[in-house]
């Protein structure tokens, strides 16, 4: 049977009556009928309808789907914005050590000097990548970061009885800044792009007044470009009271080159899940780490990791603190990866996965432009975005087509339709752990690709279980539940 058929069977399909993967011995004890210990009204009139299976065929089941993935493990996984580097397996083992996997969060802090000393290392990593002291592991995603740091900054300038009720983003950014700023309570601004896809400095100040409370940035921006106007940007913005926010999910451009802190942010997130190689893309936990200056540092998340002579704890006495943003300490496991990624490599190690990352990405880039109009900047940070544009007008052909057929060739598509200030945008980040034979091969592939038939690349991907399933659905009426059909 072909793996596709395999995993187009559901494990109810499996099913047959009286089928098991556990025998219980016989009971031992009286049995007492469930009515003598229930009220009727609390019990249902039949079994569930669970599937009855043996032990093989429910790991068969899971196995082969679990083969259907893609993954960073098994293809190229170009996923502009995202980061999908390889993830060392020595990470996982050492997030594996009894010491990290079976701490209990309510353990006293004397019988955990080992993991909260890492903790507060890893604190001051982040501090000296970003140049900015103050930093909370707290956060459970990037997006969350953001959320968190925006609440910083809220409290900050009630402090000051400031009140500022905006917040700009470009009109470039990933679509979190501006939700997290209206989670956050405030009004958020679109900026726009200039023709360079830069920040646009005469929108900008037209836009910043003294209301204006956070300019949030991402550099290198999601086109992959370093916007060299970011100093000039902060002393606009600091000029007229506001804080810069730097979205850190492009550290892995700039790692050990230039300090968000040092070109003029005032607070920022990571991604450890994208920049220290942390396994995601299944939505499965990350962390968001933030970074802040000085005078907003009281205002971090209690608790923070702090250090008494040789000991070590967890700081709960913080009076102007925001509070609590996660439960106990935010995922240390996703922590625990991202300090083995920063102390294999190092400073030195660090500076060289951002080189390597944006030579792999304009190795890419100069090969990608014979064939698709890369419009934005001669060169590029650690991505760069293509336009399908012109292919769609003259065939029809789309970038969703283009990444749909990608599949079929083994590799993961790159992020599409996004940043939104590009049409039929491709956003291809390759990253530094891949080698130039496979970016040689990629590259050949995809113009392979736009030579096909549009009536070919329209029903793409041909090689999946499943073709084109409506990508909304499921979130917008999810069926949650099982029926016979
Ligand atoms: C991934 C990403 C985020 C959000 O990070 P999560 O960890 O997914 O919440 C924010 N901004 C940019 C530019 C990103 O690529």
């Amino acid at each position: 049977m072909s793996r596709n058929h395999l995993a187009s069977q559901l494990l109810f399909d499996l099913s047959r009556p009286g089928r098991r993967g556990v025998h219980f011995p016989a009971a031992d004890t009286p049995e007492t009928p469930l009515e003598n210990l229930l009220p009727r009204s609390a019990l249902a009139e039949s079994p569930p309808p669970l599937p009855e299976l043996a032990e093989p065929d429910v790991v068969r089941h899971f196995t082969n789907l679990s083969t259907l993935n893609m993954s960073v493990d098994t293809h190229f996984y170009p996923l502009g914005s995202c980061t999908m580097k390889y993830n060392p397996k020595r990470n996982e083992r050492l997030a594996s050590l009894p010491g990290m996997l079976h701490v209990h969060p309510y353990q006293p802090d004397d019988t955990i000097q080992g993991l909260l000393r890492l903790l507060y290392d890893l604190q001051a990593m982040l501090a000296e990548i970003s140049g900015l002291p103050g930093v909370s592991l707290q956060p459970a995603a990037g997006a969350h970061g953001e959320l968190t740091a925006l609440m910083v900054a809220a409290a900050y300038f009630r402090d000051r009885g400031d009140k500022r009720t905006v917040v700009l983003t470009p009109d470039s950014a990933h679509g979190t800044n501006p939700a997290s700023a209206a989670m956050a309570g405030f009004d958020a601004v679109t900026v726009k792009s200039n023709g360079q896809g830069l920040v646009d400095m005469t929108d900008l100040e037209a836009k910043l007044n003294e209301r204006v409370a956070v300019f949030m940035i991402t550099n290198p921006n999601t086109l992959g470009l370093f916007d060299p106007q970011v100093g000039q940007i902060a002393g606009l913005v600091h000029g007229a009271g506001g804080l810069i926010y730097l979205d850190g999910a492009n550290m892995n451009a700039i790692l050990g080159k230039t300090r968000p802190g040092d070109f003029g942010a005032d607070m920022m997130h990571f991604n450890p899940h994208k920049t220290f190689s942390g396994p995601h893309g299944g939505g499965g936990p990350g962390a968001g780490p933030i970074c802040v200056g000085e005078r907003l540092a009281p205002f971090l998340p209690t608790p923070i990791v702090a250090k008494d002579g040789e000991r070590y704890r967890l700081d709960f006495d913080r009076p102007h603190s925001i509070g609590r943003v996660r439960s106990f300490f935010g995922n240390v496991g996703v922590l625990v990866r991202a300090y083995a990624y920063i102390r294999t490599f190092g400073p030195g190690g660090l500076r060289e996965v951002a080189e390597n990352a944006v030579l792999n990405a304009n190795y890419l880039r100069s090969k990608v432009r014979h064939f698709l109009a890369v419009p934005h900047g001669a060169r590029c940070m650690h991505e760069f975005v293509a336009s399908a544009g012109k292919l769609k007008k003259e065939t029809g052909v789309a970038a969703m087509d283009l990444a749909k057929r990608l599949l079929d060739f083994g590799f993961h598509a790159p992020t599409v339709y996004f940043p939104l200030t590009v049409p039929e945008a491709m956003m291809i980040e390759p990253t530094e752990t891949e080698s130039k034979e496979t970016l040689d091969v990629f590259a050949e592939t995809l113009f392979r690709i736009t030579g096909e038939s549009p009536e070919l690349l329209h029903e793409a991907p041909h090689s999946t279980p499943i073709s084109r399933p409506n990508e909304v659905q499921a979130a917008k009426q999810p069926r949650m539940k099982w029926t016979a059909s």
